[in-house]
């Protein structure tokens, strides 16, 4: 997991004109011209530096990883508030996109990212943001090999807005979807949920309460190769984060056109994740993560692939916590702790609004 805030490290050394340390981006820094150019060159192609970034073509041109077939991605961030504990908003346009790629099966090996910045943002944050991004890039084995910069006016946009995307190559022999799970399969969980969500919350003064919560934001595709390479029996991989296990697991039981039924006992919540989620009236399924993933793997391989999870940093807590079954198709059910059996199911709306 990445730490907090890395310190900005772009002063000195790595950056040959340094930003003051009061320095605002203006509307000048998104013209096109010399100041966007002075930012570029001052802030981004130094800690993101490559060939294919480096050149400065209109479209990066990069050499094909292995063959295969790529998997593409894309996501927006809008996290509110940047900063949360456990990361900020590059750590997670990072990680959001390395997972999403990495959830079929492929190996993430490029990024872009495009940034839309609010008039009067201040410098000292896009570097310690933009520090995040190379810090999390790095664990990954990503680069950023495009970019693009934004500037909007004053009230126009909340600080900061980052756009990525991802290209990967699927791994051969891997056939992983959402539309793939079957009778019989197991369902695996990496570890405890609820984390990000709950740390958003603290960090934007929600709960009224301290805890110690931080974001599980983290990049998941070396867990997901240790899987792979263990297992040709995983059928779908997803990350359960907006909307939580709840809305990832009703996604693929209508994908594959199956029941899935959870036991309420083996799933792992933390306890101050617990004790807030009760006290907010939240029911953890619903609660993203940013740094866990679900895997419905064939019976007869489970054991081992959550022993090989568990060996991993991000799989640590990995665990079986339910079964696939062929009735109720397209529907979630799970026998709770006193033994009843509730629907799991699809949230009307959203239940936190800007959590990535
Ligand atoms: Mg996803």
């Amino acid at each position: 997991m990445g730490s907090n805030h890395p310190p900005t490290t772009f002063e000195g050394a790595l950056c040959p004109l340094p930003l003051t340390h009061d320095e605002r981006i203006v509307l000048g820094h998104g013209s096109g011209g010399k100041m966007t150019q002075e930012l570029i060159a001052r802030l981004f192609l130094p800690p993101f530096s490559n060939p294919a970034l480096d050149a400065g073509n209109d479209a990066a041109v990069l050499p094909a990883v292995r063959t295969g077939q790529l998997a593409v991605s894309t996501d927006s961030h809008v996290v509110w508030p940047l900063f949360f504990p456990g990361g900020d908003i590059g750590t997670l346009a990072v990680c959001g996109t390395v997972n999403d790629v990495a959830m079929v099966g492929a190996v993430p090996a490029y990024l872009t990212a495009g940034f839309i910045i609010e008039e009067g943002f201040e410098v000292s944050r896009l570097t310690t943001i933009v520090a995040s991004m190379r810090q999390a890039a790095a664990e990954a084995g990503v680069i950023i090999v495009a970019g693009d910069t934004k500037v909007v006016q004053h009230g126009k946009a909340d600080g900061l807005y980052i756009n990525t995307a991802g290209i990967g190559t699927v791994i051969a022999d891997a056939r992983i979807g959402g539309q793939l799970a079957a009778p019989g399969d197991l369902v695996i969980l990496s570890g405890p949920i609820g984390d990000h969500g709950i740390a958003v919350l603290e960090a934007r003064g929600e709960l009224g309460f301290q805890t110690d919560v931080k974001s599980d934001v983290a990049p998941l595709n070396h867990l997901i190769a240790a899987m792979l390479k263990e297992s040709d029996q995983i059928h779908v991989l997803r990350d359960p984060t907006r909307g939580g296990v709840a809305s990832a697991l009703n996604e693929i039981a209508q994908q594959s056109g199956v029941g899935i039924r959870l036991q309420e006992a083996s799933i792992p919540v933390r306890p101050a994740v617990a004790a807030a989620c009760e006290l907010l009236g939240f029911d953890p399924l619903y609660v993203a993560n940013e740094g866990k993933l679900l895997a419905i793997v064939a019976a007869g391989d489970a054991e081992k692939v959550v022993e090989r999870m568990r060996a991993t940093r991000y799989g640590e807590g990995a665990t079986i916590i339910g079964e696939v079954t062929s009735e109720p198709a397209g529907r979630v059910l799970m026998k709770t702790a006193v033994g009843s059996m509730r629907v799991v199911d699809v949230l009307a709306g959203e239940m936190l609004p800007r959590i990535c």
